[in-house]
């Protein structure tokens, strides 16, 4: 007799998590502490002040706490779109003819359209009842301006945003969704900071990077009064506030009476692979199981894989404290791949920290494997996963025909940060066959780890 192979695994609005999990308490070797530049002392939570919202700034820094309550305001906002579906792959597993199970965690469902609305509500809220009227902050492909431009008009908080230059010309749906939620978007580099107006002087042509982008929101909030800045990836209050994910996952994987023996994120800054796996990885520090955590990146920016682990700055001119991270150096200069949010020189400290004692794993995936990938899924399941998502897709496609080979079954749960449909101009050009496979060479690499 057939089992009944159920689709999707539901939860209600009371089983959204009230509490964050802040995975830096149970860890045994802790993330190091940032460094001050010019000081050389670890960063306190009061260094973080003239940038960042305090809570925030102390959520960055705490260590001891395991558990961080969720405002309930906050909570009330998650209930727009939360708890997000866990879903069975069947169509995809059938596909690929495999033994694997393969759940994925919709957080396409999300408004905005990708996993980055869980940290910024927290995070305009903590703003907000601080009294900061105005947030900066950049985006690259524009995935997390929309979400922050939507939390900042939910708590009534003006926002601009600097959106890399070439993204902003050639993306323009996302420039168009931000400013309908009432952000101003500037493309970058702008006249309307140092940072700019000495890169377009410099440079009158440049097409802005990520690095640039951050440089500029952080002058303007600095420079400006009740100005704070937001980041949407890489730092340890943003991976905490993405924890819901994971913590809804793991009631819903016992829904389906099952639990991973692999969990997969695709990775940019670590922020939705954090949030997917630190609630499983709880299991595996403080109790005992074999569940392997991977990290999707891609080739042609491949800081886990390839990186040094060491102290960086989180952006191009260093206004950042100095991080310590798995890097590239904060001077590379991804290729232009679609994957526009997975194009970042570094990781965040508490994920570089996990696979330097190799309780995580990484894997690179070619921007060809990865769209592959993404057709097949989106022929199976329905979905037209983000550009992003696709690479955590193809590592769960691997495994899953890796499970075939061995003719064992295996349990595969992967996060399905976004969809992709303010990114079919790169489907396009992946049916029409202009997309390539970027590499980059190590002497490239070690030109850019040695620029300081
Ligand atoms: C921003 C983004 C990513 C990469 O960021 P992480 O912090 O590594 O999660 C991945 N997927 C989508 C859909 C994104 O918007």
């Amino acid at each position: 007799m057939m089992m009944e192979r159920r689709k999707k695994f539901l939860l209600s609005e009371s089983d959204i998590p009230t509490r964050w999990y802040n995975i830096t308490a149970e860890m045994k070797n802790k993330p190091l502490p940032m460094i001050h530049p010019g000081t050389k002392e670890p960063i306190k939570a009061e260094d973080l002040f003239p940038i960042f919202s305090e809570e925030l700034s102390r959520q960055e820094v705490n260590q001891t706490d395991a558990w961080i309550d969720i405002p309930e305001v906050v909570r009330e906002k998650y209930k727009i779109y939360r708890p997000t579906p866990l879903v069975r792959a069947t169509d995809l597993e059938r596909a690929l003819d495999t033994p694997a199970r393969i759940y994925f965690k919709n957080e396409s469902v999300s408004p905005v359209g990708s996993h980055k609305l869980n940290t910024a509500l927290p995070q305009a809220y903590y703003n907000k009842i601080e009294g900061v009227t105005n947030l900066t902050t950049e985006t690259g492909a524009g995935q997390w301006g929309t979400a922050l431009a939507f939390a900042a008009k939910t708590f009534g908080i003006e926002l601009a945003v600097y959106m890399v230059k070439i993204s902003y010309e050639q993306k323009p749906y996302r420039r168009s969704l931000m400013q309908t939620w009432g952000a101003q978007v500037i493309a970058s580099p702008s006249m309307s900071t140092k940072t700019g107006r000495k890169i377009i002087t410099d440079t009158p042509n440049y097409q802005g990077s990520l690095g640039t982008a951050i440089s500029e929101a952080i002058e303007l909030a600095i420079q400006t009064p009740n100005c704070k800045y937001a980041l949407g990836s890489v730092l340890n209050h943003v991976s905490l506030h993405q924890t819901v994910i994971g913590l809804e996952a793991e009631k819903q994987m016992e829904m389906a009476g099952v639990y991973p023996d692999v969990v997969i994120g695709c990775f940019g800054g670590g922020s939705n692979f954090s949030g997917i796996s630190f609630p499983f990885l709880r299991h595996k520090i403080v109790g005992k199981n074999n569940c392997r955590f991977v990290a999707a990146e891609p080739a042609s920016c491949p800081k886990l894989t390839r990186g040094e682990f060491k102290y960086d700055f989180g952006d191009e001119s260093g206004h950042t404290p100095l991080i310590p991270m798995y890097t590239l150096g904060h001077k590379f200069a991804p290729a232009n791949i679609h994957a526009g949010g997975l194009r970042y020189h570094g990781a965040g400290s508490i994920v570089s920290q996990l696979l330097k004692d190799e309780l995580i794993e990484a894997v690179s995936v070619k921007q060809l494997e990865s769209f592959e990938a993404g057709i097949l899924f989106a022929q199976t399941e329905g979905i037209v996963p983000a550009p992003e998502s696709t690479h955590a897709i193809a590592v769960a496609i691997r495994e899953a025909l890796k499970a075939k080979e061995e003719g064992t079954p295996k349990t595969i749960l992967f996060n399905l940060s976004g969809h992709g449909l303010v990114d079919m101009s790169a489907y396009d050009q992946y049916l029409a066959g202009d997309l390539t496979d970027h590499e980059v060479s190590d002497e490239e690499i070690q030109k850019f780890l040695a620029t300081k």
